[in-house]
């Protein structure tokens, strides 16, 4: 059975055992103060309408016949999510590639397999996150979504989120990020310090796009640190 150590090889990262503490302190920003109730049903508001309660069952029948944008024409599968629904962790990636939108599931690819890896670094196995992304349909030739794209399909993980309550959300890659934190500040400046997502002020942190590492392998040694900071904010401990 592979071993952690395989992981972290297939991140570049073998050595890390050997390293000194003296890792720079990350700035964080107060860790999450609310969430939800607990046992407070998830809900979405409908106009003037009283919020009607949601469930899984409704999300993905909404997303499998979803044709608010144009990109309902040209995808094979959507791809709506994957994972444990009761996970207290949610990865957020950008949009499905060619492998995603033939099979209907997330990070099935290249970029899954490393994403895989750097889960099981921190002793995540794949299905005990929920992953999902913020398109539920694949842009034609992996071309970056646009905003009336996003516009359209993110009250759909909007809706995963609320139903999902995660206790920490993995934002990975610029477009996730951005999109997510309502900013077009440099994932660069994004990376290495926690954020809140949304009203429920879920700790998010973000990290590189696996895809991104792959083509640019130096800079997995910043996302084990994204990943091991996120770790450590799961636990509660969020400023260490
Ligand atoms: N890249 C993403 O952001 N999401 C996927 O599901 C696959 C590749």
């Amino acid at each position: 059975m592979p071993q952690r150590a395989d992981y972290l090889a297939a991140l570049g990262l073998a050595d890390w055992r050997q390293r000194r503490p003296g890792v720079p302190q990350l700035a964080a920003a107060p860790p999450a103060d609310s969430s939800p109730p607990a046992g407070a049903p998830a809900s979405v508001a409908f106009g003037a309408d009283p919020p009607r309660a949601d469930s899984w069952d409704s999300v993905a029948a909404e997303v499998a016949a979803c044709t608010r944008c144009e990109l309902h024409r040209c995808r094979t599968k959507t791809v709506f999510g994957v994972g444990d629904r009761a996970a207290g962790w949610l990865v957020v990636g950008e949009a499905p590639g060619a492998d995603e939108d033939r099979q209907g599931e997330p990070f099935v690819g290249r970029a899954g397999q490393l994403l895989n890896s750097m889960l099981l670094g921190i002793g995540l196995k794949r299905d005990q996150v929920y992953i999902a992304n913020v398109l539920k349909c694949r842009p034609p030739n992996n071309r970056d979504p646009q905003p009336v794209e996003v516009a359209q399909c993110l009250p759909y993980l909007e809706r995963q989120i609320a139903l999902l309550r995660p206790r920490i959300m993995l934002a990975v890659g610029r477009i996730a990020a951005q999109n997510l934190l309502a900013t077009d500040t440099p994932i660069g400046k994004l990376r290495g310090r926690l954020h809140a997502f949304g009203a429920g002020r879920i700790p998010l942190v973000v990290t590189y796009h696996p895809a991104y590492l792959l083509r640019s392998p130096t800079e997995k040694r910043k996302a084990w640190e994204d990943l091991k900071f996120a770790r450590r904010v799961f636990a509660g401990d969020g400023a260490a």
